[in-house]
């Protein structure tokens, strides 16, 4: 039987129209340029997000260096989010293989930076400095309750970054979710950055791959830089079949997932020793703790879940749980979470 998996969208396997589209798909060598499906996709990204084009990589986390390798250098320093992706989950890259300094700022909990403390972490031109290259957002934003940060952010950030002359990257591992919630046109986000990276291995089911976005440019070194990290794959139109139907489909239905989402945070509120705010819920993730006054730990709520209940649910800082939605998590699965948390929090 399979698990109830709430512990991130990444878990979401691909549609059986996946599938099909996986096996049929025409095929060539990406790395000459010849996949033809490879290329449909890349199109597609860059007509959707309105960019003059994109790449097909392996990865999120490939993504994102990628991008920050081409914006900055030996010695540049990139502004980012304390608890952004890019800084805290991907083993260090832009600085081990990028040689890119991160300069974390304090991010509020949705995941912003204080604009007047980004305009604070910009250098002099000084030799003590590295030389302030690169700003870096993230949206929606995987560690604060997946919020969706609304446009005016990005205009500021975007102000700031060209009075200073700097490039900005949005890590947009999860920008539909939050163009959905802000009930926005994925372009009109990508108006205000450079480059964004964009999963479509996440709530959009394609089992492998992310694609970055921006112009002629950008996506020409990045190109060099994806064979040169080892991403330039051969007959990937196998697996970019499936981040078509990601973009052009699955992008489309995710109103679904946060309506879970919100189900699910309306049902918590209910229970005994949970806290939540059902008001943070903006997108697919449900952030909530339990009272050290319930029967049980969080450590032991994960395991009885996961022994008695075949559900499996993040846990998030000291003594909280991260649900995450997806096509998977249907309002059924919910309610079997909630029923299960219901039973065991009445234990005496
Ligand atoms: C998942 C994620 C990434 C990285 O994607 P991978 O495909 O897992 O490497 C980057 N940024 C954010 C915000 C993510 O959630």
């Amino acid at each position: 039987m399979n698990k109830i998996d709430f512990r991130s969208d990444t878990v979401s396997w691909p549609t059986p129209e996946m599938r099909e589209a996986m096996a049929t798909a025409a095929v060539g060598d990406d790395v000459y340029g010849d996949d033809p499906t490879v290329n449909e996709l890349e199109a597609l990204a860059a007509e959707m997000t309105g960019k003059e084009a994109a790449l097909f990589v392996s990865s999120g986390t490939q993504g994102n260096l990628i991008s920050m390798m081409v914006h900055a250098g030996r010695g540049h320093e990139a502004i980012i989010g304390e608890d952004a992706h890019v800084f805290k989950y991907e083993a260090g890259g832009m600085a081990v293989l990028g040689s890119v300094v991160p300069k974390p700022v304090p991010t509020d909990d949705m995941g912003r930076m204080d604009i007047a403390a980004v305009r604070g972490a910009i250098r002099p031109d000084d030799p003590h400095f590295p030389q302030s290259r690169l700003i870096c957002a993230e949206n929606s934003s995987g560690g604060n309750y997946g919020a969706a940060i609304p446009l005016d952010y990005l205009a500021d950030l975007r102000d700031v970054a060209d009075e200073f002359g700097l490039r900005f990257h949005l890590d947009g591992a999860r920008v539909f979710n939050a163009t959905t919630a802000l009930g926005i046109d994925v372009s009109e986000m990508m108006a205000y950055v450079d480059s964004a990276s964009i999963c479509l291995s996440k709530g959009l089911c394609a089992p492998v791959g992310s694609v970055i976005v921006g112009d002629e440019e950008f996506i020409y070194h990045g190109r060099r830089l994806r064979k040169m990290l080892g991403g330039g794959m051969r007959q990937a139109g196998m697996i970019a079949a499936a981040g078509i139907i990601a973009l052009r489909d699955m992008s489309q239905r995710l109103q679904v997932d946060h309506d879970n989402a919100q189900r699910m945070a309306q049902g918590l509120a209910e229970i005994p020793y949970v806290s939540i705010d059902p008001h943070k819920v903006q997108t697919n993730m449900v952030f909530f703790t339990v009272s050290d006054e319930a029967p049980l730990s969080t450590a032991e709520i994960t395991e009885r879940l996961r022994d008695e209940y075949n559900i499996l649910i993040g846990g998030y800082r000291m003594n909280g749980f991260r649900a995450v939605i997806h096509y998977w998590i249907t309002a059924k699965e919910v309610d079997q979470l909630l029923n299960a948390l219901r039973e065991l929090l009445s234990e005496k």
